[in-house]
């Protein structure tokens, strides 16, 4: 039987007739696709075959890679995002299998010594060729996912935890967890956040004071909202120690405690508030110097940044898409959405957003191609948080309108607005996750102007 009711058969205009556009202007085109319609397929159009549009000037290593990486996200992470937005669970085990035989883990991490022996994406890329560009692509199809809460399930925790250990751990401490976490053995969170302390880090109370014998840290305190922490074995940890912060690797363990938190989007995220009671660390685990956590803690933040700009730009094209077609099949007034000069400019204001924001982005991923890790710290700090800034700022003002041009839809869960709905309901976690817009603007500026010559003037 049909799901809407009886009465669509009794319609003069279905039975027996072309029901395309009837049909588009109630379905979405997923419905079809559906396991138990699919023996009302009787063949396919020949030579049809699926396009990528998007970045042009693309060099043919990138479009292979490309092509690869949304086959994988189309055929297995597409289907695990749904189900698990729906049942809140983590991202399956099986899933993060396959993304390791890919070597998928190790490339989110961008370019470096860790990927070095390994073959990335069936050899499509080796990896001195693996450069940021490709890393973009990645989070860019992930992003196509339209899965928020999920997006973040999916190891998103090691994406900003696990750079740190490769950037400031003792050799064996960081073949180690390394190799457990790129292999997705294990899981790792950044622990930074506190209730007292978000986008003032420096005002953080987790404290880390030695044993007498120099040997142990023994934490205390507590991290709130902290990405994965719910099923992390591994914690980069930003505390306050005697002689400034200091970031300290800890393990799951005896006096961690960790709780989950609800927020706005999907459990599968497994947001957590976590305790450190009498926590012992060797003080082997030290990330960096001790005292210097703020550097550790800052340059993590830029690839942190890029990574959200880079889902963030994805993110609003594909709601744009999601309109294109929408306005294109929903009729009013007796023509299509798309002919009513109102709607055209929204989608006007939205093409230019998302494509604004995509052109820096990639302006900005070409720098850091030709940067080290550290000169990319000191020089991309202002420009990367002016770009999220930015890019949230439009992924808002896009969410808003898409909604209008959604109508009803637009904020109903299920059916052909869906995620309409999910993004309005998720954008603004870009906008604080990782440093809140108006923040980062403010960063932005300060770096501007602390490069100004001290006697510029008109
Ligand atoms: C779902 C979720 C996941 C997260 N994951 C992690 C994680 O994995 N690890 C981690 O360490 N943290 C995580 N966070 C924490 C996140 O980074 C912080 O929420 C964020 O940095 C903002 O801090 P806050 O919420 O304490 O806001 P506050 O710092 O209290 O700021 C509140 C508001 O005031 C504004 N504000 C503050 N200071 C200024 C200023 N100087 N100028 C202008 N405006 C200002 C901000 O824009 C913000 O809108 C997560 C948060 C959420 C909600």
């Amino acid at each position: 039987m049909h799901p809407g009711g009886a009465s669509v058969f009794f319609d003069e205009e279905i039975p027996g007739q072309d029901v395309t556009e009837a049909f588009y202007a109630l379905h979405r085109h997923e419905v079809l696709q559906r396991p138990q319609y699919q023996r009302l397929q009787i063949g396919t159009i020949k030579d049809e075959e699926s396009v990528i549009f998007g970045r042009v000037n693309v060099p043919t290593l990138q479009k292979r890679f490309q092509k690869a990486v949304r086959e994988f996200v189309d055929e297995h992470i597409y289907p695990d995002a749904q189900a698990r937005e729906d049942d809140g669970k983590r991202p399956s085990l099986d899933l993060v299998d396959k993304m390791t035989a890919l070597n998928l883990h190790a490339m989110r991490m961008g370019p470096g010594k860790h990927l070095k022996g390994r073959i990335l994406m069936n050899g499509i890329v080796t990896p001195e060729e693996f450069d940021y560009f490709h890393e973009l692509i990645i989070t860019q199809e992930i992003g196509r996912i339209g899965a928020r809460g999920y997006g973040d399930g999916l190891n998103s925790g090691s994406i900003i935890g696990l750079p740190p250990v490769l950037n400031f751990a003792r050799p064996e401490l960081r073949k180690r967890v390394a190799d457990e976490v790129l292999s997705g053995k294990k899981f790792i969170s950044l622990a930074i956040s506190e209730a007292f302390a978000g986008s003032d880090v420096r005002g953080l109370k987790t404290t880390a004071t030695k044993t007498p014998d120099e040997r142990f840290w023994i934490i205390n305190g507590t991290k709130k909202w902290i990405t994965n922490g719910v099923f992390s074995d591994y914690f980069t940890v930003g505390c306050k120690t005697e002689d400034g912060l200091t970031v300290i690797l800890v393990e799951r363990g005896e006096g961690v405690e960790t709780k989950p938190i609800k927020t706005s989007y999907s459990p599968t995220a497994g947001t957590a508030y976590i305790t450190f009671e009498n926590v012992k660390v060797p003080v082997e685990n030290t990330l960096g110097p001790e005292g210097g956590g703020i550097f550790v803690i800052l340059s993590n933040f830029n690839h942190e940044r890029w990574v959200m700009c880079c889902s963030s730009a994805r993110s609003q094209r594909v709601i744009i898409e999601e309109c294109l077609k929408w306005t294109n099949q929903r009729k009013a007034f007796g023509k299509p959405l798309n002919s009513q000069a109102v709607i055209r400019s929204k989608l006007a204001a939205m093409i230019a957003r998302a494509e604004s924001v995509q052109s820096w982005l990639e302006n900005l991923t070409y720098q850091m191609n030709n940067m080290s890790y550290k000169e990319q710290a000191q020089k991309l700090a202002g420009p990367l948080g002016l770009l999220k800034m930015y890019s949230t700022r439009c992924a808002q003002d896009t969410a808003r309108d898409a909604v209008q041009i959604f109508g009803g839809r637009g904020i109903t869960k299920s059916g052909m607005g869906r995620f309409i709905e999910h993004n309005y309901r998720t954008v603004t976690f870009d906008s604080l996750l990782g440093g809140a817009e108006d923040v980062l603007g403010d960063l932005g500026v300060r770096q501007a102007i602390s490069k100004m010559p001290k006697n510029a003037r008109l």
